[in-house]
């Protein structure tokens, strides 16, 4: 499976966001996006990532302090994959 936002640690993902949740027709969005990407489609989720996959993802970690201390991943189309340290 292909995700946009991956929190990593100890080379276990603890949250993600990709195809289940950009393609997804539910109304409930469980994911590290919060609901941006939710329903949006691909090429949208994309872009949202590429805006905003910081915030969410510390939102994400605000919200569920489990997930501190963990490395933010991202994988998007057409630019290098960034990680990035979280606190
Ligand atoms: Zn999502």
């Amino acid at each position: 499976m292909h995700n946009l936002i991956a929190l990593i640690r100890d080379r276990r993902v603890l949250a993600y966001c990709g195809a289940a949740c950009y393609n997804a027709t539910t109304t409930e969005c469980t994911c590290i996006c919060n609901g941006m990407n939710h329903g949006a489609g691909r090429r949208a989720a994309v872009q949202n990532t590429r805006a905003n996959a910081k915030r969410c993802a510390e939102a994400f970690v605000d919200a569920h302090p489990w997930a501190a201390a963990s490395e933010l991943r991202l994988s998007l189309p057409k630019a290098p994959n960034k990680t990035k340290l979280l606190f």
